[in-house]
């Protein structure tokens, strides 16, 4: 052999080796295969996958590597690059025999030719893609179980940009505004909602993108028939690096069943359930707002104190049943003849109070005459009607400068019917 030739024949030697340590190091899966399938090279990386030595791999097929149906996969490519002389680009599958663990790859295949341009085999390079593969899946199950649990809840979700255009509804935000997400998407609530509603959500809206902080409240939606309902909203800021708000979400759950009970139940602690007025603390508590606004501006206040005469002789004569119908009645005739601004309440069993804001004493007392005269006159409703018959006493009390509080006028004016007891009932005493 000549110098020369060896030398060319120690370069060529080491620029193989060279190639063998780059396909070694490329990160990807290197390999070239016969007509047969059978691998006639691969690199480190198919070595380390298969745990094989060279020697085991070149002459085997995949399936001795692949489970059955895997092998079987991978063949079908490795046919159309083959049979059909075509490059093949695709995401392979596989099963790892010895293990059983599933690996994702990127797989680029394309056919090796002989001198004369026949196919003799092919060559691939596999990148492995497990990893982002795997986490493709798990967010396309994240966004499965997102989009599942935010179409099921009742609660309305949506999402608004930092210009308040909504990003996204849930599907309950779509029925409560009868529209479809898409044609919702982009618009601000402005541009589809009844103007009071958009100005409404408008508030929650404005107060979270002022403070950049989480906002709670009460919002109401009106669908422009004249029904209402309302919510308890949270909206929540999202923002980015620079802590700039760049959308938020908002929840809002329907409370109007909520809101009827609550204020039901406000009207039934605040009423005396017989005669349906204020009771004796919902009493008490206007009486005593009054009273401050009187001293504050110097306005006049008379308070009546009423009972009923000889209530215990109606009960005893006609029965219980009967002293709650008189009760009753004497209540609403009462109530029937005061002005807008005077409250009346049950203050127990048999006894009202009325109070007259802005009533001097002389007016209060024109006042309790008439009360007293239209009781008299009554004529009780019910079936022994003609045989009752009711009358009130009356005990005023006008507000003196003196006065500390409510109470003050509270005893006068029960020191006076007590006086008007005394000097024969049916009257009217100061
Ligand atoms: P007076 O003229 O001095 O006020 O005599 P009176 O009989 O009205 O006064 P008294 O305080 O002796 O009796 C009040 C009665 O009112 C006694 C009580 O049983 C009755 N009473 C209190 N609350 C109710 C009620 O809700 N329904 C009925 N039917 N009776 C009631
Ligand atoms: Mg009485
Ligand atoms: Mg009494």
């Amino acid at each position: 052999m000549s110098a020369d030739l060896e030398k060319q024949i120690a370069s060529l030697s080491g620029d193989i080796a060279a190639l063998h340590l780059t396909l070694d190091n490329i990160g990807a899966y290197v390999y070239i295969k016969d007509l047969h399938g059978c691998y006639t090279y691969v690199n480190k990386m198919v070595r380390e996958l298969f745990a094989c030595p060279l020697e085991e791999i070149i002459g085997q097929s995949d399936s001795k590597f692949f489970s059955v149906e895997q092998s079987g996969e991978l063949m079908i490519n490795d046919r159309v690059v083959m049979e059909q002389s075509q490059t093949v680009e695709a995401e392979e599958k596989n099963i790892i025999h010895s293990t059983g663990e599933v690996r994702y790859y990127w797989t680029v295949k394309k056919p090796l030719f002989d001198e004369q341009g026949q196919v003799k085999g092919m060559y691939g390079i596999s990148t492995d893609i497990t990893e982002r593969k795997l986490l493709d899946i798990k967010l396309k199950e994240n966004e499965k179980l997102l989009d599942t649990v935010l179409n099921n809840v009742d609660a309305h979700i949506y999402m608004k940009d930092r210009d308040c255009r909504f990003r996204y509804i849930n599907a309950s935000t779509a029925r409560l505004f009868g529209q479809q997400p898409d044609e919702i998407i982009g618009k601000k609530g402005e541009d589809f909602l009844p103007p009071e509603t958009a100005a409404d959500f408008a508030i929650l809206d404005n107060k979270l993108l002022a403070t950049g902080e989480k906002v709670s409240g009460e919002e109401s939606f009106s669908d422009g028939k004249g029904n209402t309902r309302y919510y308890w909203s949270t909206k929540v800021p999202i923002k980015d690096e620079q802590e700039q708000i760049t959308s938020f979400i908002g929840f809002s759950n329907d409370i109007t069943e909520l809101i009827a009970l609550k204020k039901n139940l406000e009207v039934k602690a605040n009423t005396d359930e017989l005669t349906q007025l204020a009771n004796r603390r919902n009493f008490i508590d206007q009486a005593e707002k009054e009273f401050i606004r009187a001293r504050r501006y110097h306005l006049p206040l008379s308070l009546l104190a009423i009972d009923i005469d000889c209530f215990k002789d109606i009960n005893d004569t006609y029965g219980h049943h009967v002293g709650d119908q008189v009760l009753k009645e004497v209540a609403a005739v009462c109530a029937a003849n005061l002005r807008g601004a005077d409250c009346i309440g049950r203050m127990g069993g048999e006894e009202f109070s009325v109070l007259l804001p802005e009533t001097g004493g002389d007016a209060a007392r024109v006042m309790a005459e008439r009360l007293c005269r239209q009781v008299r006159d009554y004529q009780l409703a019910g079936p022994r009607k003609d045989a009752i018959k009711s009358t009130i006493s009356i005990g005023i009390s006008e507000m003196l400068a003196g006065d500390d509080d409510l109470d003050d006028m509270l005893i006068r004016a029960d020191k006076a019917l007590y006086k008007a007891k005394e000097g024969g009932r049916d009257r009217v005493c100061t």
